[in-house]
């Protein structure tokens, strides 16, 4: 099964007011985008890896980050899009026909570990869409104007999503087609597999793999890194 990974890293990182976009702070000694992409690299069952990146700057920057780390799975760095999901589907179609499975993960998630990357891989033998998520740990309410409460949501049928998540190359190329024609924007990649009525697979993935998105999780990321 050949296998890409897109990393989708084009994020402008408003929430973390900072200069450079997210993905391209320090982490320890490296940008958060380099952790993530040496995980892809260390895991074997990963053929190919495509970073999208900032436009302008950004391509350079991680050109930086692949020759400093020797990281030779990487086939192209590409520019991304204004969402998210415009960033993936530009990935997607870069790598038409090439591959059976890729697997989808988020630039800046650096705790992902080679083993989640490959049981999420693992799993896509048997599922056409795999997802990472963790089941939902606190109590979780729906709230109407205002912040009230309007009600307790029964928890145990609730997961948080995660990335990795990985799929049957055509299927998800033709989920992000048919989300695109129909104006359809998700959060997740699942999601847009979800509305073809294809089953989702979920595994259990882990609090560490948490996404860095605000000043805080980034004091978080620095003590876990001292911690691993
Ligand atoms: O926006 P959010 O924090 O959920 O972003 C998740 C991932 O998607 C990040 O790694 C971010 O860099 C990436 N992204 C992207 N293109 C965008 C916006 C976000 O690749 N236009």
């Amino acid at each position: 099964m050949r296998v890409v990974a897109l990393i989708p890293a084009a994020g402008q990182g408003k929430r973390m007011g900072t200069e450079r976009p997210k993905a391209f702070i320090s982490l320890g000694a490296l940008p958060i985008l380099a952790h993530t992409l040496r995980k892809f690299e260390a895991c074997p069952q990963v053929d190919e890896i495509i970073p999208l990146v900032p436009p302008g700057e950004g391509v350079a920057w991680t050109q930086e980050i692949v020759s400093q780390g020797g990281l030779q799975k990487v086939s192209k760095i590409m520019p991304g899009g204004a969402e998210r999901q415009e960033s993936v589907f530009i990935g997607l179609r870069a790598i038409r026909e090439k591959a059976e499975a890729v697997i989808i993960h988020d630039g800046v998630r650096p705790f992902v570990t080679p083993d989640l990357i490959q049981r999420a891989l693992s799993e896509a033998r048997r599922f056409q869409a795999v997802a990472v998520a963790l089941p939902a740990s606190e109590t979780i309410k729906e709230v109407a104007r205002e912040n009230m409460v309007l009600r307790t949501v029964d928890r145990r049928q609730l997961w948080m999503m995660q990335t990795p998540q990985s799929f049957d190359y055509k299927l998800i190329l033709r989920a992000h087609e048919e989300a695109r024609r129909d104006g359809f924007v998700g959060t997740d990649d699942a999601s847009l597999v979800e509305r073809l009525k294809i089953p989702v697979k979920i595994i259990e993935g882990s609090r560490f793999n948490f996404k860095i998105t605000t000043p805080e999780d980034l004091v978080l990321a620095e003590a876990l890194l001292k911690y691993l």
